[in-house]
C-alpha cells in the first residue's frame, strides 16, 4: 500500500475542494488530474483537431507539454500547456462538454496515466479523478468515493455558476450536462469510470464540506 489518498467519484461532487483540503491537512501533494484531461482537450480543441481522429489527437497530445501548480489550497489548481496558462479555459461550456470524448481514447489515457504515476512515484499525493483507486494507483492507502445526487450536484453547480455571474445554462442543461458526462465516463471502455471494490464510499447530501474532509482526514489517519 502506497501513501496515497485516492479520491474518485462522478461531476461535481465536490471531489476537488474536498481532496485540495484534505491534502492540504495530511501535508500530501495535490493532484487534479481532471485538469489534465481538460488541458489536452482545449489545445485539440484550440487547434481545430478532428477528435475522432485518434491517431492525430493522441500525437498532438504526446507532444504537449504540461505544468500543474497546487500551490494555493484555496484555488483551483493552475494549468500550463505549452507555457500557456489555461487555467481559466479549461473550465469552459465547451471544454466541459467535449473532455469526455478525448479521455475515452486509449492513447490519451496512456499519456496521462503515465505522468500521474510519474507524479506519484513516491507516494505522498492526494490525487483526485475518476480512475485513480481502479487504474492510476490500485495501491493506494485509502480510497473513497465520492458522490451526491445529481439534483444535489446540478444544484450546487448552478450556485457557484450564479455566483460567478456565468448563468448561460439552466438547472436542467446543468443537470442534464452532468449526467450525460457521467455516463460517457461510465460507458468508455478503457479504464471506465466506477468505484473501487475496496473503496469507502463518502455521499455528501447532507454533509458540509469540513465535515467530509474531516472524515477522510481521520479514515487516513
Ligand atoms: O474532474 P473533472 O470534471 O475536471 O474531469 C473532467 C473529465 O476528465 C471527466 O468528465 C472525465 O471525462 C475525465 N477524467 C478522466 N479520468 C480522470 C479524471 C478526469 O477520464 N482520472
Amino acid at each position: 500500500r502506497l501513501p496515497i489518498l485516492a479520491v474518485d467519484g462522478p461531476a461535481g461532487a465536490g471531489k476537488s475542494t474536498v481532496t485540495r483540503r484534505a491534502a492540504q491537512a495530511l501535508g500530501l501533494q495535490y493532484l487534479d488530474t481532471g485538469a489534465m484531461y481538460r488541458a489536452v482537450t482545449w489545445w485539440c480543441l484550440e487547434n481545430n483537431l478532428d477528435l475522432r481522429d485518434e491517431p492525430a489527437v493522441v500525437e498532438a497530445i504526446a507532444h504537449c507539454q504540461l505544468r500543474l501548480e497546487s500551490s494555493d489550497p484555496h484555488q483551483p489548481t493552475r494549468v500550463w500547456i505549452n507555457d500557456r496558462e489555461v487555467s481559466q479555459a479549461i473550465r469552459s461550456l465547451e471544454v466541459t462538454q467535449r473532455v469526455s470524448q478525448v479521455a475515452a481514447l486509449r492513447g490519451v489515457r496512456r499519456l496521462m496515466v503515465r505522468q500521474q504515476r510519474a507524479i506519484g512515484a513516491n507516494g505522498g499525493i492526494a490525487a483526485e479523478g475518476r480512475d485513480i483507486g481502479t487504474h492510476v494507483f490500485p495501491e493506494a492507502g485509502l480510497k473513497i468515493f465520492l458522490t451526491a445526487s445529481p439534483a444535489e450536484r446540478a444544484q450546487r453547480r448552478w450556485q457557484e455558476l450564479q455566483q460567478q455571474g456565468q448563468c448561460d445554462l439552466s438547472y436542467e442543461e446543468l443537470l442534464a450536462q452532468i449526467t450525460a458526462r457521467d455516463t460517457a465516463d461510465q460507458q468508455r471502455t478503457y479504464a471506465p469510470f466506477r468505484k473501487a471494490a475496496d473503496a469507502i464510499e463518502i455521499c455528501t447530501d447532507n454533509l458540509g464540506i469540513d465535515e467530509v474532509v474531516s472524515k477522510i482526514v481521520h479514515l487516513y489517519r
